[in-house]
C-alpha cells in the first residue's frame, strides 16, 4: 500500500470546522444555562466511553465532534453558566476566546523579544494600560522601575516573588521566615514548599473579627522570630481572601514589612478587579508599600483561563533572581539591553500570546464596560446579603466587602452541608461551603458573566425552599 503523504486537514477542511467549531461555542454559550451546573457523572464514567487505545489511522472531524456531544459535555460542570455561584467566577467573553483562538492560531512562542517582538511589547503596554485603569501605584509601570507580566496564576505570581524576596537575603535558608495569615489562600503555602522553606518556617497570623490580617499579631510574630534568631523576609497579604473576601490591612502591614526590610505581596487575585471602579479603589489603599502584585484577569474580568498579572517594583530584584542564560537563547536584542525578555519574569522558558485576548477585552469593553459588570455583580451580591439579613433562618456571616457573601443557616453545620450537597446534586445551581470560625459557612459568589438578578433571586429561592426540606 502506497504511504499517504500529507495528513494535514486541509485549508478548506479547516475553514469548515473552524466556522462549526465557533457556532458550536456560541450555541453552547446560548444554551449552557439548561445544562446541570454541577456535572453529575459519577467517576470513571467518561473514561468508560473512551477507546482504550488511541486509532491507528486518523479520523474524520465528524466523528471527532460527535464525541464533544456525546462523551465530553455530560462529563463539564458548567462554570459559564448564569446559576454558578460556586468558587470564584471564570468569566470569559467572546474577544476574548476569539483572542485565545488568534493565539494559537499565529502558534508563536514569546520566551524572548526576539522570538516574537509584538508578543512582549503588546503585553508591556496593556499592563501599562492596566496599572492606569486600576490605579495602580506607578512605580509599577514599565517606565519606572518596575513593571508588569502575564503569568499563568496567581499560585506562580506569589511564588516568583517569594523567589525574588530570597534572593534579597544572605541568610541560610532555614532561617528564613515567611507571613501570611490563616485566610490566605492555599497557594502561599504550596508556594514555601516549592521554593525550599519548611512549613516551620511560615508564620500563618491572626486575623481580625472581619477575617483580616492582625498588624499587632504580625509585629508581635516578627520580634519573637528576630530574637530567636531568624530573619523574616517574606509577607503576602490579600485583598480578598477566599474564604471570605477579607481586605488585609494594606497600610499598617506595608509599614512593618518596611519597618524590618521583608518583601511586601500583595495577592489580589479575584478582588483586584473591582478597583476598575474609583468607589472601589479603598480596597488597594497602602499598596504603594508593595513590592510585588497581583490579579486575576481570568476571574473577574471577562479573560479566559489563564491570565494572571503580576507587577513589581523593582524589575531588576526579579529578573537578577530568575535570569540564567545559557549559549543557545543567546541573541543580539538581548545584548543590546533594549528588550524585555519576559523568560526572566516567570518559572517556565516559554510563553503564549496572552496579551491578545486581554487587549481584545479591554478594547471590546472599554473601561466603562468592564466597570458596568464589576457595579452589576457587587449590586446583585448586596441585594443577596439584604435578603439574607432579614430572612430569621440565615445570617450573614460577616458583611460581604464587594461580590461574595458568606452566609449560613442558624440551624448548624449539618443542615448547611445538606444545604449545598442538596443543592449541588439538583444541578440547578453550584455553589460551595468553607468554614469560618469552625462554622460552616455557605458562599455566594456572584461574578458570571451573564448572570442577572432572576438567577440570584432563583437561587435564593432554592436556597430557601432547600433548607425548609431538610
Ligand atoms: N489567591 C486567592 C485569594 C484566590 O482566591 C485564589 C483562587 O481561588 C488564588 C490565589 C489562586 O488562584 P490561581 O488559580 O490563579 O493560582
Amino acid at each position: 500500500m502506497e504511504e499517504k503523504q500529507n495528513y494535514h486537514m486541509s485549508s478548506a477542511e479547516f475553514r469548515q470546522w473552524g466556522y462549526k467549531t465557533i457556532d458550536w461555542i456560541a450555541d453552547y454559550l446560548e444554551n449552557v444555562e439548561k445544562l446541570p451546573v454541577l456535572s453529575q457523572v459519577e467517576p470513571g464514567d467518561i473514561r468508560a466511553k473512551l477507546p482504550k487505545t488511541a486509532p491507528q489511522q486518523g479520523e474524520s472531524f465528524a466523528e471527532i465532534f460527535k464525541d464533544i456531544d456525546e462523551i465530553i459535555v455530560p462529563g463539564l460542570t458548567n462554570w459559564q453558566s448564569p446559576n454558578f455561584f460556586a468558587f470564584f467566577p471564570t468569566g470569559i467573553s467572546a474577544p476574548s476566546i476569539l483572542g485565545e483562538l488568534l493565539s494559537a492560531g499565529l502558534g508563536i512562542q514569546g520566551m524572548l523579544w526576539a522570538t516574537s517582538p509584538a508578543c512582549t511589547e503588546l503585553e508591556t503596554h496593556v499592563l501599562d494600560w492596566l496599572v492606569d485603569m486600576l490605579e495602580l501605584p506607578s512605580h509599577f509601570k514599565s517606565s519606572e522601575t518596575g513593571g508588569g507580566v502575564i503569568q499563568d496564576s496567581a499560585s506562580s505570581a506569589s511564588l516568583v516573588a517569594l523567589v525574588a524576596a530570597r534572593e534579597q537575603t544572605t541568610a541560610d535558608i532555614s532561617k528564613l521566615v515567611a507571613y501570611t495569615s490563616t485566610q490566605a489562600h492555599s497557594s502561599i503555602e504550596k508556594g514555601c514548599k516549592i521554593a525550599g522553606l519548611s512549613s516551620d518556617n511560615l508564620r500563618l497570623i491572626e486575623v481580625d473579627a472581619n477575617y483580616a490580617m492582625r498588624p499587632d499579631a504580625l509585629q508581635q510574630c516578627i520580634e519573637t522570630d528576630i530574637a530567636a534568631g531568624l530573619t523574616p523576609f517574606y509577607l503576602a497579604a490579600t485583598v480578598g481572601t477566599t474564604s471570605s473576601n477579607a481586605i488585609d490591612p494594606l497600610p499598617e502591614l506595608g509599614a512593618i514589612a518596611q519597618k524590618y526590610n521583608i518583601w511586601f505581596h500583595v495577592d489580589g487575585a479575584m478582588s483586584g478587579t473591582a478597583a476598575l471602579c474609583p468607589e472601589y479603589r479603598w480596597i488597594h489603599q497602602g499598596l504603594e508599600l508593595a513590592d510585588s502584585y497581583c490579579f486575576n484577569p481570568h476571574k473577574w474580568m471577562l479573560t479566559s483561563f489563564d491570565c494572571t498579572c503580576f507587577y513589581v517594583r523593582d524589575r531588576t530584584k526579579l529578573i537578577q533572581s530568575l535570569s540564567i542564560v545559557p549559549e543557545y537563547l543567546k541573541n543580539q536584542a538581548s545584548e543590546s539591553g533594549a528588550v524585555i525578555d519576559y523568560r526572566d519574569w516567570q518559572i517556565p522558558l516559554g510563553r503564549r500570546f496572552r496579551s491578545l485576548k486581554l487587549w481584545f477585552v479591554i478594547r471590546h469593553y472599554g473601561i466603562e464596560g468592564l466597570q458596568h459588570y464589576v457595579r452589576k455583580h457587587i449590586a446583585l451580591a448586596q441585594e443577596f446579603a439584604e435578603w439574607v439579613k432579614s430572612d430569621p433562618r440565615f445570617e450573614l456571616a460577616v458583611n460581604p466587602p464587594l461580590n461574595l457573601v458568606c452566609f449560613r443557616h442558624k440551624g448548624g453545620d449539618r443542615i448547611n452541608q445538606t444545604i449545598v450537597n442538596s443543592l449541588n446534586s439538583s444541578g440547578k445551581i453550584y455553589l460551595t461551603s468553607t468554614k469560618l470560625d469552625q462554622k460552616v459557612t455557605l458562599r455566594m459568589s456572584i461574578g458570571q458573566a451573564t448572570t442577572e438578578k432572576l438567577n440570584v433571586l432563583q437561587a435564593w429561592e432554592l436556597i430557601c425552599q432547600t433548607a425548609d426540606a431538610n
